[in-house]
C-alpha cells in the first residue's frame, strides 16, 4: 500500500471495501457495498448509496467516524425490539414470512407499483391473522399513495387494527392532510434524509412519528440531538448496512429515552453474506446491544477494491469540513 499507514485527517490505511450480495431487490441494487473503517473505539462503517454525492455523503462518513474514534452513549436497554418486514407478496406468502421473523411486529409494505386495492387487503389481513391479535401491524406505502387514495386505504386496512401507516404519500403537505383525516398514527420515513427535516416534519404537522437512520443524520449522537430536538416518538431504522453499520443503529436504539416502537433493524438477513462471524439477527422479536467484530476470513470473501471507497470517503470528508466551516 502506497497511502501512509495514519493519516489522523484522512481515511485510514487499513480501510477495508465490502460487497455483499442482496436475497432481493432493494432500491433497484443487488450488491451492497460500502467501506470499513478501522479506529481506536472499533470498526466504522461508511456506505452511501452510489447516487450519494460528496456532500450528502458527509454526514454518512461522520457516522462512520464516530463509530471508529468516539464509539457510542451509554445504553439505556440492553436489547430493541425489531420488526418482520413483508414485502408486497401474496397472502400465503406473507403469513409465511411472518411466522418464520419470530417478531411480535410486522411492517407490510402496500402501494405497490402494479398491484390493487385488493392485494394490499389479502396481504394485511394475511398478516393480522398470522401475528394474532396481540402483535402489531404498521404499513408502509414508501409514498405511494396521493393524499385521498391514502385515507381511502388508512381507513379500510385499519379494520385489522393498523399500529401506524408509514410514509402514506411523498410530500409534506399530503402527509399533514392524511394524518389530520385518519385516526392511524403517520410516520415519515423518506420525508427525512437530513438532520433539518424531522423539524419540518414536526413543524408542519406531517407526522406522529419519525423514521431516524444513524449514517444520514450523521451519527449516533447527532440523531440523539436530532430525536430530541423534533420532540416526537422515533423509530430506528436502517440503510441496509453490514451487522458493523447496523451495531450503531443499534447503539441508537439503546440511548434513545424512550421507545415505544419495534425498529426497522431485523435487516442483516436481506444479506446474502457478511463481515462478522457473528451477524446482528433478531432472535424472538429483538436485536442484542452488542459490539460487532470483523472476521478476517469472511472479509476477504466478500472484499472489493478499496480505492474507490477510499476516494468517495476522502470527498465526503473534504464536503463534512466545508459544511461545518472547518474550510
Ligand atoms: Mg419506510
Amino acid at each position: 500500500m502506497t497511502s501512509p499507514a495514519t493519516d489522523p485527517a484522512g481515511v485510514p490505511a487499513g480501510s477495508r471495501a465490502f460487497a455483499l450480495g442482496l436475497r432481493n431487490r432493494f432500491r433497484g441494487i443487488t450488491v451492497r457495498e460500502g467501506l470499513l473503517v478501522p479506529g481506536p473505539a472499533g470498526w466504522g462503517e461508511f456506505s452511501p448509496f452510489a447516487e450519494y454525492g460528496p456532500r450528502e455523503s458527509s454526514r454518512w462518513w461522520a457516522a462512520c467516524w464516530e463509530a471508529a474514534h468516539q464509539g457510542w452513549p451509554a445504553p439505556v436497554r440492553d436489547r430493541v425490539p425489531v420488526n418482520v418486514t413483508v414485502p408486497a407478496v401474496g397472502p400465503e406468502r406473507a403469513a409465511r414470512i411472518v411466522a418464520a421473523g419470530g417478531c411480535a411486529t410486522a411492517k407490510v409494505k402496500v402501494a405497490e407499483r402494479g398491484q390493487d386495492p385488493g392485494e394490499d387487503i389479502a396481504r394485511v389481513e394475511a398478516v393480522r391473522h398470522a401475528l394474532g391479535p396481540s402483535g402489531r401491524v404498521r404499513v408502509d406505502a414508501n409514498g405511494g399513495w396521493d393524499a385521498d387514495t391514502a385515507v381511502r386505504m388508512v381507513r379500510e386496512l385499519d379494520r385489522f387494527d393498523l399500529e401506524y401507516v408509514e410514509q402514506p404519500c411523498a410530500g409534506l403537505d399530503d402527509l399533514a392532510l392524511v394524518r389530520r383525516r385518519v385516526d392511524v398514527p403517520v410516520a415519515a420515513d423518506e420525508s427525512i434524509r437530513k438532520a433539518e427535516d424531522p423539524l419540518r416534519v414536526s413543524a408542519a404537522g406531517a407526522a406522529d412519528i419519525v423514521v431516524l437512520k444513524v449514517q444520514p443524520l450523521g451519527g449516533v449522537r447527532a440523531a440523539l440531538r436530532v430525536a430530541e430536538a423534533c420532540g416526537l416518538p422515533v423509530v430506528v431504522s436502517s440503510a441496509v448496512e453490514s451487522s458493523v453499520g447496523l451495531a450503531a443503529g443499534v447503539a441508537l436504539a439503546a440511548a434513545l429515552p424512550e421507545l415505544p416502537y419495534a425498529c426497522g433493524l431485523a435487516t442483516a438477513q436481506m444479506l446474502t453474506a457478511d463481515v462478522t462471524a457473528e451477524p446482528l439477527l433478531p432472535a424472538d422479536g429483538f436485536l442484542p446491544v452488542r459490539a460487532v467484530g470483523v472476521d478476517e476470513e469472511r472479509l476477504r470473501e466478500v472484499e472489493i477494491d478499496a480505492a474507490p471507497w477510499r476516494e468517495r470517503a476522502e470527498q465526503a470528508r473534504d464536503a463534512g469540513r466545508e459544511r461545518s466551516g472547518q474550510g
